[in-house]
């Protein structure tokens, strides 16, 4: 066929991004052919039977639970495996869990995980209907570490292997020190960008972007329908908002055939105060400076730029920084990634102590990753001596501590987290609003986003383009309609193939 037509610029008549590559001189090449008509087909249209498809089995209409298969031919890839943020909050709630030992079986219950066969472990399927049987997806490939993106892993079988990055592998190892992973007891193969990887017939290249947590990652993946992108989870505003210009620009010169997007934001009128990480560090200097009590702060322990900004706030007003112990087993892995610049823990960062046991902060009292801490680390007593020269970072479950730390009246708590979006959030929040107020704190909210407002993820969705665009980890699938061309939004529909 490439004799019929020469090595020149011919073009399929349906102007398709598989034949606009093979005009750019990409490796994807299908061939031609000619039609009864005369006229020039692509092999991949002139076939006709499409062989790629795109199943949503969450982040359908939802914030996160992301679980994207593409399948191609004999492959099957699994984009991220994670647990909705609202999923199941009309069966299950922080009181009414599904059972471990029913392990798929009371998500099966809901709709909440696939009932698809090859997915998951025996464990996960030992008192469901579903039977066991060997693996028939080819990889998991993590986005980042966030439990909406790999919370359910743990239930897939074992021999699936999880591909993600190299710095999400570290966090995954310091969690599985401090407490377990989602990923523990499977293989983990790692990558960074620059990388290109075969899993099946589909080859994978990750490009980094930039989100609340280190080592987050999208993909493009070349299927035989032609390239397919997909986002992850991303923004513009932090600290490497250039990484995620790096992803678009890399899935724009693919031409992707279809592009799969995250929406979180998307929404009408996203009043979610606008502030950058670098702002976030700033507004905390100038509250520390200002403050002559104890400040205590809860965030997500793994967003590595707020500890890098809580760090440079404490620099600049001769506070210390202290954290929990999970953090500073998480600040130690980490600490092997040549890429990251993260604070040391004894050095610039110090671990606070939570009595347990008998309370007497005895070596016996504590697990063995522990233990490293006993020494170097602070007790409510001391932290109570010192209230006006540190900033306590600890998760909001440690409230309980300030009945020992017993702070004067006067402080501040800095609420770096997202605000509540659903009554179950605003509950929480209430509670913490009780705490603050009990021990005489003001409430500050100070949080710069992980994610990008709807006109960044407009720009994002025109610059990358793509024949087809699926919005997913968002409320609003529908109003992409207004950020991408006319008739290139595909609306996922849960477990419903999508066919390239
Ligand atoms: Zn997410």
């Amino acid at each position: 066929m490439a004799d019929l037509f020469g090595s020149g610029s011919v073009e399929c008549w349906k102007k398709c991004s598989v034949c606009l590559l093979r005009n750019s001189g990409s490796r994807v090449d299908y061939g031609f052919e000619a039609t009864p008509q005369g006229s020039l087909i692509c092999r991949r249209h002139h076939v006709g039977n499409v062989t790629v498809h795109i199943t949503c089995y969450g982040g359908v209409g939802e914030i996160g639970g992301n679980k994207i298969l593409v399948s191609d031919r004999d492959t099957k890839i699994l984009l991220d495996f994670g647990a909705g943020f609202s999923e199941g909050l009309d069966y299950y709630s922080s009181d009414i869990n599904p059972r471990r030992v029913n392990g798929a079986g009371d998500y099966f219950e809901f709709g909440l995980l696939p009932e698809l066969p090859g997915l998951y472990s025996e464990d996960a399927l030992q008192n469901t209907k579903l039977k066991h049987s060997a693996p028939e997806v080819d990889a998991v490939i993590l986005s980042h570490y966030h439990f909406d993106h790999m919370g359910r892993i743990s239930l897939l079988d074992e021999g699936i292997p999880v591909y993600c990055g190299e710095t999400t592998s570290l966090i995954h190892r310091a969690a599985s020190e401090s407490g377990g992973s989602p990923l523990d007891g499977r293989e983990v193969r790692t990558f960074r960008t620059g990388d290109r990887f075969q899993v099946g017939g589909i080859e994978v290249r990750p490009v980094h972007v930039d989100h609340s947590i280190p080592g987050a990652y999208g993909f493009i993946l070349e299927t035989s329908e032609g390239p397919v992108a997909y986002t992850g989870d991303f923004r513009f505003h932090g600290p490497m908002g250039s990484m995620t210009q790096d992803f678009i620009a890399e899935a724009r010169q693919a031409r992707p055939t279809a592009l799969i997007t995250e929406g979180t934001r998307v929404a009408v009128g996203d009043t979610k105060q606008e502030m950058g990480e670098s702002e976030v560090a700033e507004e905390t200097t100038r509250l520390l400076r200002a403050n002559r009590h104890l400040v205590f702060s809860s965030f997500r322990g793994n967003d590595v730029d707020r500890v890098l900004s809580f760090h440079r706030a404490c620099k600049a007003t001769g506070r210390r920084l202290v954290v929990s112990m999970k953090v500073a087993v998480l600040l130690e892995e980490l600490s092997n990634d040549k890429g990251l610049k993260v604070p040391r823990v004894g050095k610039d960062v110090t671990v606070y102590l939570r009595r347990k046991r008998t309370g007497s902060y005895d070596d016996k009292d504590y697990s063995k990753w522990e233990r490293r801490f006993l020494d170097s680390g602070l007790t409510a007593e001391e932290v109570r001596k010192h209230q006006d020269e540190v900033l306590l970072h600890l998760d909001q479950w440690y409230l309980p501590e300030l009945i020992d730390i017993k702070p004067e009246k006067g402080g501040a708590y800095i609420h770096a987290t997202t605000e509540a979006y659903n009554e179950e959030g605003e509950r929480d929040e209430q509670v913490i609003r009780n705490w603050v107020g009990h021990f005489g704190f003001a409430y500050h909210q100070i949080h710069a986003s992980g994610h990008s407002p709807m006109a960044n993820v407009g720009e994002l969705v025109t610059r990358i383009g793509g024949e087809k665009v699926i919005p997913v980890h968002t409320e609003r699938p529908d109003l992409f309609a207004g950020l991408a061309k006319k008739g290139r939004v595909v609306m996922p529909v849960k477990g419903k193939a999508i066919s390239l």
